[in-house]
């Protein structure tokens, strides 16, 4: 049974898709105006460790992310570097999907552009619009908060604060600051110039970024959907604003469980552009690689903020470091002939499937993953301690295919696969093995050049020989 923390009633939930074994999930993905910071990573690998989780439950998980393509910032930042809006977007997309493949994100069922929806979000503002839930001015096209009688009830704000009839043009804006927001944005001369606009009831006009995701989440799933994630910043006012506007045009439901990830923090502070206190993933996979700063984020809880540091890395390092070399030393130690000489051991056995159980709970109670990694500890534990004693080849493979499953729902470990030794390569090992035992040293050492020569070298280790690709 999955329980999720379900950020409109601030607390863990049992979790029950709208239908049975499938789940929708809508995830607010990057505004593609510049490279995103690793900050912006750790949501999007909360969203990714929410699927694979879903996923290994049982779930069948249809997940869509929007790409930002149209807003203040992307406007703003094309003009500035002299580029069209698409050719300017275009280039960050592929940065942003280039560090997916750097953390090993599994790509959503589809990704819809801002810019190939704009049709829906002018229907929906019609919408809104004849029901008396928003109005123009000044060819631009508001909400009217004070028309939506939950408006605030995700974010808590203070609703004493709203200013009956004041508007805000710009998308991003603080909690203490309720106003009537823009669906609709009349596009000024020079966006008209740039060719930035889109005709409509109310003129020419461009969209909001808040009605972008409303428009874009139901296009994908209809009204009502199971799950939508982002980072905490987006709780208000754009989660806040998506509820208004989707609720306000249907009536109905729009998400049944709002789930958000908590900041990347630098130096007590959220990383963040506008800070300059940001590092770009391709700076920090160059120094630690791609599994290990996925390992860093997924090891701390998605709910808690995650203090980035030289330190807290180096340690995520020698953690990844030990379940990696567990891994070789099992798949090293699966390739040797005479493991069904050795008996089977039951108490293994049983705490093999103690542990799997442990990793299922932690993972099943809103994600917890700290609780999931020490249960893959106590695997890899296990694992060598098993290494040194007996290497019956069934409980091995049973012991190889549990780390498999956990390596698979954490997304780790997913090129060591493609590192196969070949098999000439393993028997050569072994004769060396055989050779070292009988103590010819000599035959022993050609065979261990021959080896090396071949491309592989073969490091001796309490826990039995190791090869390694040079
Ligand atoms: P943006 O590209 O600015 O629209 O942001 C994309 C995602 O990154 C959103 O879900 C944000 O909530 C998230 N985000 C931005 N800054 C951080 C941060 N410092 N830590 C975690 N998530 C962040
Ligand atoms: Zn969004």
């Amino acid at each position: 049974m999955l329980k999720l923390y379900n950020t409109m009633e601030r607390k863990k939930e049992v979790f029950r898709p709208i239908n049975e074994g499938a789940v929708a999930i809508y995830a607010c993905g990057p505004t593609v105006y510049n490279m995103p910071h690793i900050g912006n990573y750790r949501s999007f690998l909360m969203t990714d460790n929410l699927r694979r989780v879903l996923e290994y439950l049982g779930y069948k998980v249809n997940l869509v992310m929007n790409l930002t393509d149209i807003d203040d910032k992307t406007i703003r930042d094309s003009k500035k570097a002299g580029m069209s809006l698409k050719g300017f977007t275009e280039k960050y997309t592929k940065e942003f999907f280039r560090g997916l493949d750097m953390l090993n994100i599994k790509r959503a069922s589809s990704y819809p552009k801002a810019t190939g929806n704009v049709k829906d979000m002018i229907s929906l503002t019609k919408k809104l619009v004849d029901k008396g839930m928003a109005y123009e001015k000044g060819g631009s096209v508001y909400f009217r908060i004070s028309s939506f009688k939950d408006y605030g009830r995700l974010s808590k704000i203070d609703l004493g604060k709203i200013k009956i009839g004041a508007s805000v043009d710009v998308d991003e804006y603080e909690k203490d600051n309720p106003q009537d927001f823009a669906l609709l944005k009349s596009s000024s001369e020079d966006e008209i110039e740039r060719g930035i606009y889109y005709e409509s009831p109310w003129g020419n006009v461009r969209p909001g970024w808040h009605i972008e995701c409303s428009a874009m989440a139901m296009n994908a799933f209809g009204p009502t959907l199971d799950i939508h994630t982002g980072g905490v910043d987006l709780i208000f006012p754009h989660h806040e604003n998506e509820i208004a506007q989707s609720v306000g045009a249907t009536g109905k439901t729009f998400v049944k469980y709002w789930v958000h990830g908590e900041h990347l923090i630098v130096g007590g502070e959220k990383m963040s552009k506008s800070k300059g206190n940001y590092f770009t993933l391709p700076e920090v996979v160059e120094k630690y690689g791609g599994d290990v700063v996925r390992y860093m984020f997924i090891s701390s809880h998605y709910r808690k903020q995650l203090d980035y540091t030289d330190a807290f890395a180096q340690n995520a390092k020698n953690n990844y470091q030990k379940l990696k070399e567990t891994l070789e030393n099992l798949r090293f130690a699966l390739k040797e002939k005479d493991s069904k000489s050795y008996p089977k051991d039951k108490e293994t056995l049983k705490a093999l499937s103690k542990i799997r159980k442990k990793f299922r709970d932690a993972l099943s109670n809103d994600l917890d993953n700290p609780e999931a990694i020490k249960a893959f500890h106590e695997l890899v534990h296990l694992a060598n301690k098993y290494l040194r004693a007996g290497k019956n080849s069934s409980v091995l493979k049973k012991m190889h295919a549990l780390y498999r499953e956990f390596a698979d729902v954490l997304g780790l470990f997913s090129k060591v696969k493609d590192e196969k030794i070949p098999e000439n390569i393993l028997n050569l090992a072994e004769e060396r093995e055989l050779a070292r035992k009988k103590k010819d040293w000599q035959k022993s050492d050609e065979l261990r050049e021959i080896i090396r020569e071949s491309g592989y070298i073969i490091q001796d280790s309490h826990d039995g020989p190791k090869i390694k690709i040079v």
